[in-house]
């Protein structure tokens, strides 16, 4: 079994992904982790990010099995990750990778951006989470709270809306709900009721009911 979760940053859509994928013993992969160890390994090599030619080059020797999640979480490695994750290269480069996981037994529950529409186009189940662009703020600004971090709400709140622009904007594989994923609006859900929303979505798309 192959469930395609997608949405904007901060949606939710991460936590729900590994409590789904523990719920039905498949296989995890967080597709955002491949970007931001691209825009990582640019950056530490010294590079730009504007620097198409290493991140495609970065992208094709990027090992699935060793990316460090602590070192990658941060705000900056996601914001650069949305920089890097507009040139094609990149994307085609990781697009063979993510369908061999998607492919190992017992199955696999990805999350990103465009799982549904280009990676698993034929996912057995398909969710797009989202929330309002202020409650997906919120969440960032006290998760960032516990790291000590004083940016403010209103910067994570335009770095959100920048990243939803960049994300959804973009020519190659935009952030866009495919025409077969079942919508689920986190903004006044917490995760419990989100989870028990997103099973139900995914038993109905299951059982074939509209
Ligand atoms: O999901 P996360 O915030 O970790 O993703 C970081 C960035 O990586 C996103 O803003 C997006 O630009 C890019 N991404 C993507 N396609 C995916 C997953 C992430 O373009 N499947």
């Amino acid at each position: 079994m192959i469930i395609a979760v997608d949405g904007p940053a901060a949606s939710g859509k991460g936590t729900l992904s590994k409590r789904i994928a523990a719920h039905y013993g498949l296989n995890h992969l967080d597709t955002g982790l491949l970007y931001r160890a691209v825009a990582r390994a640019l950056l530490d090599a010294g590079n730009a990010l504007s620097d198409e030619a290493a991140a495609v080059t970065a992208a094709r020797g990027l090992d699935f099995h060793a990316l460090d999640e602590t070192r990658l979480r941060g705000a900056d490695a996601g914001e650069a990750a949305s920089v890097v994750s507009v040139y094609p290269g990149v994307r085609e480069a990781l697009l063979q990778g993510q369908r061999e996981f998607a492919a190992q037994k017992p199955g696999a529950v990805l999350d990103g951006r465009d799982i549904g529409t280009v990676i698993c186009p034929d996912a057995d189940a398909k969710l797009f989470v989202t929330a309002s662009p202020e409650e997906r703020a919120k969440r960032r600004w006290l998760e960032l709270q516990k790291t000590n971090s004083t940016l403010s709400y209103d910067t994570v709140l335009a770095d959100v809306r920048k990243r939803d622009e960049r994300d959804s904007g973009r020519a190659a594989a935009p952030l866009k709900m495919a025409d077969d994923a079942r919508l689920l609006d986190t903004t006044k859900l917490g995760i419990e009721a989100a989870f028990q929303m997103a099973l139900s979505l995914i038993e109905a798309e299951i059982a074939g009911e509209k």
